[in-house]
Order: C-alpha cells, then sequence, then structure tokens
C-alpha cells in the first residue's frame, strides 16, 4: 500500500503525484488532449480511464516478454503505480508504415510500408517543439550514455516486435508509436504510457484510423476509436 502525496509534475495528458515510497510515484490520466505542440486542446470523454487500462494491459504483456519497465500495478480507474524515473529527454519514435511527419519529410503517401522498422529521435522540448535529433546529438549534448541508447533501441525494437504481433492478432495495423526512457537506479526503463494518445493503430481490414489522429484531424468519433481499441486490447 502507498499513500498518495503531493503533485510533482502536470503535463498535457497525466498528473504525477509522489507517495510515501521515494521510488513510487502514481501517474493519474487525465482526459485532455492537445496536439500540434499545444495548440489544439480538447477533451476526449473517459480518455484518462481507457488509456490506464490500455497502458497497464501493454505494459504488463511487455513485462511479461521481458521489457523492463515502470510499471507497478494499476491502483484505481484513472491511478498507476509507477518507478520513480530520471527521464531521458528524447522520444523514440518506431515506425513500420509511412505516417504523419515521415509521410511529409519524404514525400510519401501515408500507408507505404517500410521494408523495415524505423527507429527516429526527438528531443523533449515544448518550447522548441521536439526537433528530430540523430544519436550524435545525443552523445554531443550528453541527452544519454551510449549504453543508455543502446539499450533504449533495443528495447523499442523489442517492444515493436511484441506489439506488432499482438495487434496484428486483433485485426490493427501497428504504423508507428512514441515511447520514452528513464534511469531507475542504474537501469533503462520504459516509462510513460502506450496508448493511443501515442500509437497509429489502423484498422487491418477497413484502415480507418483507430488513435489521436481522429483528434488532431478532426475525424470524429474519437471516443469511439478509443473503446474499439481499449475492447481488442482487453481481448
Ligand atoms: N508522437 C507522440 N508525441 C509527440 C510526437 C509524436 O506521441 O510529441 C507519436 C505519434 O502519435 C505517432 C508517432 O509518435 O504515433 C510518430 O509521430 P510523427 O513523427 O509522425 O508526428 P505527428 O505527425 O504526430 O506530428
Amino acid at each position: 500500500m502507498v499513500t498518495k502525496g503531493n503533485k510533482l509534475y502536470e503535463g498535457k495528458a497525466k498528473i504525477i503525484y509522489e507517495t510515501d515510497n521515494p521510488d513510487l510515484l502514481i501517474q493519474y490520466f487525465k482526459d485532455e488532449a492537445t496536439a500540434f505542440n499545444a495548440q489544439k486542446k480538447g477533451v476526449i470523454k473517459e480518455k484518462g480511464v481507457m488509456n490506464n487500462a490500455i497502458s497497464t494491459r501493454l505494459f504488463k504483456l511487455l513485462e511479461d516478454e521481458g521489457i523492463k519497465t515502470h510499471f507497478v500495478e494499476k491502483l484505481s480507474e484513472r491511478e498507476m503505480l509507477v518507478k520513480r524515473l530520471e527521464i531521458i529527454p528524447v522520444e523514440v519514435v518506431v515506425r513500420n508504415i509511412v505516417a504523419g511527419s515521415l509521410a511529409k519529410r519524404m514525400g510519401l503517401e501515408e500507408g507505404t510500408p517500410l521494408k523495415e522498422a524505423v527507429v527516429e529521435f526527438y528531443y523533449k522540448s515544448d518550447e522548441l517543439g521536439d526537433p528530430m535529433i540523430n544519436n550524435y546529438h545525443i552523445r554531443a549534448f550528453g541527452l544519454a550514455k551510449d549504453e543508455e541508447l543502446e539499450a533504449m533501441v533495443e528495447s523499442a525494437l523489442k517492444v515493436n516486435d511484441i506489439l506488432k504481433k499482438f495487434f496484428d492478432e486483433r485485426g490493427i495495423l501497428l504504423v508507428d508509436f512514441k515511447l520514452e526512457y528513464g534511469r531507475h537506479h542504474g537501469e533503462i526503463l520504459l516509462g510513460d504510457e502506450i496508448t493511443p494518445d501515442g500509437c497509429r493503430l489502423w484498422d487491418k481490414q477497413t484502415l480507418e484510423k483507430l488513435d489521436k489522429d481522429r483528434f488532431r484531424r478532426d475525424l470524429g468519433k474519437i471516443e469511439e476509436a478509443y473503446e474499439e481499441v481499449l475492447r481488442k486490447v482487453l481481448s
């Protein structure tokens, strides 16, 4: 049992609370959604509840497959107990199919399959709008040590294999997703959340978008899409 303490940090979609255990934090999932570096704001009804449930199922799956994550347990509808991380300010994006910013950058149509998974890094900075960086920047700016970066990439590619198969078995294409990592007593752990907020998920048959692009692009039926992902993830 842990006791909830002070608010440590409030982000766009989550609030982090301290607990009476200095090694553990509580992640509270909100319904708020933002896009385009918080220029677009809205609420996706019950998103917090759905994202907590989706993340819990996926972190359990990954832990069972040997991935080290910050997940400890789901505490309530909107709360998850996690290990305290010193967050590495690098977002790791893994892609299987061209979409979003990669489609723009390469002048390709969304939906073009990639011959192999692509890993990209973005510098976590709201002021700068998360610019893309590479392993040289990560080293030169001291954002992560070589062995930490290696651990992150190895983990991210394994996560991709596990999640791709898991979603495929449930009729969903894992197009791309974003991961965040942090340090915990000298170990690199997968942190943050794994939800339709940070993944592109397409229905395998219809290619219908089942993720935050419905909010970003005003496609409607946002709650329904998250509900469908939740239902399939729990099946
Ligand atoms: N993503 C994210 N947070 C960000 C940027 C991207 O979770 O700040 C996720 C996004 O949901 C998608 C993947 O990372 O699943 C790749 O996003 P992309 O680079 O295509 O950027 P976008 O088109 O979303 O701006």
